[in-house]
């Protein structure tokens, strides 16, 4: 016997509570199924709110943020273990599994704990251990079953040398010494999260510049804290020609020849979607040569009442578009003139040590583009906020067009860069210029104070290209 909803979606991660939420608030019958005994995805229980505690923990016990400032060097206790740093994380899940499980039934959201897998293209199957499976049929089908990190065939994966971003939770011991292999978001984040804990750590990345989707002064400015802060090795532009655990260490063989060694090597290198299993085939629904779900810009699958949303669909593969994605694709899926696309303007925020965060354009787009632009830009440096935390490290940095002074991107490194972005995210959705920072008041002391002289950088920019051409306005 099958039962039947107006919506099946399948797992229960930020895109698949989302999507189902949004359907159920405008009064269609849900079922969410998921495979895990507990809801929240990668966000909650492996990615996003565990790295993000770990760092937290990470600069509180290290004392980080006062290091230096009075005088006194405080270090981590060297036997300190992952499960000390992780009783915080374990009260900050729980929080979260409890708001998504009443969110779900606020909203009257049919819970369905198993493993779905299409059956056609109308049926799923739900099966779980020692029961009878379940059949579901759907009027539409959010899939949002999200990603696992990729594993290349020459990476000796064991989950306690050779680890992915899924095994660092469980490792025992900080190790003495980590290499990162991957200089993206993961792989900087626990490099700098784990040298905060006394590690040694060695980035290495293919590409020359860490962050490589980020203008160069971002980069830079991240390489040079990693440095100064941690002493960080990084073997930028260099690849890896050999991993191998020998005697229960670590040994990586770059491209000149020279061996590293450590007791882990966290391997973070792109991720496939989580589709293997999922039946797909027997409901049409097409993929890509690393498992991700190709859509429209409604979420379609190619069958048209099969939309996916989140980490399945690959890029930007964040739990904040994942979310975003979902309640828009559910909105299409039933015809609700509500949320008909995810806004253009999406924050992007890295947890490295300092923080990065970006909106709209960067200069590098800006320039690419060939726009009349300038920038404008001030450092945390001459910022008192930032003199009285110590947290002097970064810079907030403005796009604009240099004709009208309309405001294109922002960009900000520094503690606090991903709370603060969010100023710019608002000004660019109200298509304001950067006038709004110089006519704006901040509050005194503030990390946020380094909008205006940001922007009054830009306008001094902008009057000495001017003076410069002889009083005529020119492209960059
Ligand atoms: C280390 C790390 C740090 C991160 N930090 C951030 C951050 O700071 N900010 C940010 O925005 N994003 C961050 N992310 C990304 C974020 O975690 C993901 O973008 C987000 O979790 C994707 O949500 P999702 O719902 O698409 O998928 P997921 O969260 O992966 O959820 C998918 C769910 O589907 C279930 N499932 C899979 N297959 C089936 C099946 N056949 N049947 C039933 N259930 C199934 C899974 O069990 C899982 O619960 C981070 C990721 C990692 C790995």
């Amino acid at each position: 016997m099958s039962e039947h909803f107006d919506l099946v979606v399948i797992g229960a991660g930020p895109a698949g509570e989302k999507g189902a939420a949004q359907a159920a608030y405008f009064g269609k019958s849900v079922c969410l199924v998921e495979r895990a005994p507990k809801p929240g995805g990668t966000a909650v229980n492996a990615g996003t709110i565990p790295s993000k505690t770990l760092r937290e923990t990470a600069l509180v016990f290290s004392a980080l943020r006062q290091k230096g400032l009075y005088g006194v060097e405080f270090h981590v206790r060297p036997d300190i273990g992952i499960s000390d740093f992780m009783r915080r994380e374990r009260g900050v899940v729980e929080t979260s599994w409890r708001l998504i499980e009443e969110n779900l039934e606020r909203h009257h959201v049919v819970t369905v704990q198993g493993t779905a897998h299409f059956t056609g293209p109308q049926s799923l199957e739900v099966t779980r251990h020692g029961e009878e499976p379940r059949v579901l049929t759907g009027g539409a089908f959010l899939v949002a079953t999200g990603s696992h990190p990729w594993h290349p065939p020459h990476v000796p994966f064991d989950g306690a040398v050779v680890i992915d971003s899924g095994d660092v939770l469980a490792i025992e011991a900080i190790p003495a010494r980590l290499i990162v292999i991957g200089g993206g978001v993961i792989g900087c984040e626990y490099a700098c999260t784990f040298a905060a804990l006394g590690a040694q750590v060695t980035i290495i990345n293919a590409t020359e510049r860490l962050l490589t989707q980020f203008d160069h002064d971002v980069s830079d400015a991240l390489r040079q804290e990693f440095t100064r802060r941690f002493g960080i090795h990084s073997h930028l532009g260099v690849d890896v020609s050999g991993i191998e655990v020998r005697d229960g260490v670590g040994h990586v063989t770059i491209a000149d020849g020279t061996t590293l060694v450590a007791e882990v090597v966290l391997y973070c290198s792109g991720h496939e979607g989580n589709t293997a299993g999922l039946g797909l085939e027997n409901a049409g629904v097409a993929t890509n040569a690393r498992g991700f779900i190709q859509v429209d810009e409604k979420f379609r699958s190619s069958i048209t009442h099969i939309y996916a949303a989140g980490d399945v669909i690959g890029f930007p593969a964040t739990a904040s578009a994942s979310m975003e994605q979902a309640r828009v694709a559910v909105c299409h899926a039933f015809d609700f003139t509500y949320k008909q696309a995810i806004s253009g303007i999406l924050p992007y925020g890295v947890w490295t040590i300092p923080e990065v965060a970006t909106v709209g354009m960067s200069e590098h787009e800006a320039r690419a583009r060939e726009l009349s632009y300038e920038i404008g830009k001030a450092s945390f440096e001459d910022n008192v906020r930032g003199q009285i935390t110590g947290e002097t490290a970064g810079f907030v940095k403005l796009i604009f067009n240099s004709e009208d002074q309309r405001l294109l991107g922002a960009t900000v490194v520094g503690e606090g860069a991903c709370e603060l972005i969010h100023l710019a995210g608002a000004v660019l959705a109200f298509q304001g210029t950067i006038d709004y920072f110089i006519q704006a008041a901040f509050n005194y002391p503030t990390m946020g104070d380094a909008y205006k002289y940001a922007a009054y950088d830009g306008l001094q920019r902008v009057q000495a290209r001017i003076r410069k051409s002889g009083g005529m306005k020119t492209r960059n």
